[in-house]
């Protein structure tokens, strides 16, 4: 069942029970108003015979009863009969047949109490409010009248009513029924365009959008989550298209100057010698493939949440001078001075490998990017403010452009594809960087200007634990 027929069936069922109660209500109201006149009647006749009687038993025929609206008493009383104190009937007004005389009313009334009381009449016909009565002279019984009022006029105002009720309310019901369901109808309507726009967006056309309704209300905040979700996804499918297409052109890269080098050394035959520079040069390129697919993997890895870090206490301090001194012969090698500031010990938690890695990222880029002559310069110090450990390197190199800084992070970047091929970069370093940074609670930050140099800097939460020894 469709939520606007659920809508309509509930809101349909709450408004008849309410219908239905106050219906009810207003019935037994009108029936008590119509009850408490009856018996107003009553008594406004009962009076009336009573000043009679004060000049002597009445002769029930000879009574002017006339209904009075001002005092409620609007029933006029169509039954008298009179008793004399023995209880002999004296006298029967009205055109009716006489009235039913219960015995013990009569015997009540002749003891002074008045008794009032529903009673059918003598052909069963209607129900009659009958009023037995003691008539008094001063404090002493004289006789007893009995007046009786029939109940068939209230019935059948009553009965009247009832009906009016049940139509008037099941027309409201109809009416309110049919709508609802229009009133839904249209309250729901932005839903099925959201519908059918929704089963028309793929993953080849995320640029499409759920229509959002012009109010500012729960199905327009619906719509523009739903947005925002698409947009989202559609920004991820573009990065990954990106990065897919940059994956396959950095693999190619290697792979044609392979297959350029052997056919080179096929096309005549070779000394031995130069079989084995080709083959050399043939292992250099295989081992820089190697490392963008050990890299890609390592990066698909950690975005898909796979990539678990060892979180262990690192002593920083010593993980850095190490680091510095197996690397220090390729800073050498390039020409290049490299200098460790004395570190101070700090512990962090984390993945040591990973760290390392980062670290080496980090001094590979400055030695590529620095020419001869230039200088290296590797600093650990702990900001105990912001209760981090943070390394940087630093570099006199190219440096970098200020409009390259935003996208330096981004997979297969380079801020001078040229020279960074030219480098062996495989323009995923600066990626993992951060990747490891991220997953350890850090960040990365750079300075740099084009042709003074650059400075990396990695900030790592420190640990809370006291350091190990
Ligand atoms: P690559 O493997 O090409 O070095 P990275 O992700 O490590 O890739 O670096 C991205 C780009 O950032 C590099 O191509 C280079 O242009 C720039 N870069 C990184 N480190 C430095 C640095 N120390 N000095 C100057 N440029 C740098």
């Amino acid at each position: 069942m469709g939520i606007r027929l659920r809508l309509t069936l509930y809101y349909t069922t709450l408004l008849a029970l309410l219908v239905a109660l106050v219906g009810w209500g207003v019935h037994a109201l009108v029936a008590r108003l119509l009850a408490r006149d009856v018996d107003r009647s009553l008594q406004l006749i009962a009076r009336q015979v009573n000043e009679a009687a004060g000049r002597g038993l009445p002769d029930p025929s000879s009574l002017t009863l006339i209904p009075d609206p001002a005092s409620g008493a609007v029933f006029l009383g169509e039954f008298v009969q009179i008793f004399d104190v023995q209880g002999s009937p004296r006298g029967v007004a009205g055109k009716r047949p006489r009235l039913p005389v219960p015995a013990e009313a009569l015997s009540r009334a002749l003891r002074g109490v008045a008794d009032v009381r529903t009673v059918a009449s003598a052909d069963g016909r209607e129900r009659i409010r009958l009023l037995t009565a003691p008539l008094v002279d001063g404090r002493r019984v004289t006789g007893v009248m009995q007046i009786g009022v029939s109940l068939a006029p209230a019935e059948v105002t009553l009965a009247r009513l009832a009906t009016a009720l049940a139509l008037g309310c099941a027309a409201a019901l109809v009416v309110a029924a049919v709508g609802g369901y229009w009133l839904a109808g249209v309250a729901l309507r932005p839903i099925d365009a959201m519908v059918s726009a929704a089963s028309s967006i793929s993953h080849t056309d995320l640029s499409r959008r759920l229509p959002e309704p012009p109010y500012r209300d729960e199905l327009a905040r619906l719509a523009q989550t739903f947005n925002a979700m698409i947009a989202r996804l559609e920004e991820a499918f573009a990065r990954l298209d990106r990065f897919a297409a940059d994956a396959s052109h950095e693999l190619r890269t290697p792979l044609t100057i392979l297959r350029g080098e052997v056919d080179l050394a096929l096309r005549h035959p070779r000394t031995p010698e130069e079989y084995r520079e080709v083959l050399a040069s043939n292992r250099d390129e295989i081992d820089r493939m190697a490392t963008i697919v050990d890299q890609l993997l390592l990066l698909a890895r950690a975005e898909k949440g796979q990539l678990v870090l060892a979180r262990e206490p690192v002593r920083l301090d010593r993980l850095v001078e190490e680091t510095v001194r197996q690397w220090r012969d390729l800073a050498v090698q390039s020409g290049l001075t490299l200098v460790l500031e004395p570190p101070p010990p700090l512990v962090v938690l984390g993945d040591e490998l990973r760290l390392r890695e980062l670290l080496l990222n980090l001094l590979e880029n400055a030695r590529k990017y620095t020419p001869a002559g230039g200088r290296i310069t590797v600093r650990l110090a702990a900001d105990e403010a912001a209760r981090v450990a943070r390394i940087s390197v630093e570099d006199t190199g190219v440096g970098i452009p200020a409009d390259s800084v935003p996208r330096l992070f981004d997979p297969f970047f380079r801020a001078d594809a040229a020279r960074a091929r030219d480098a062996g970069g495989s323009g995923l370093g600066l990626t993992l960087v951060k990747r490891i940074a991220d997953l350890h609670g850090g960040s990365v930050t750079v300075d740099s200007e084009v042709g003074k140099g650059t400075r990396f800097t990695v900030s790592l939460p420190l640990a809370e634990a006291p350091a190990p020894v």
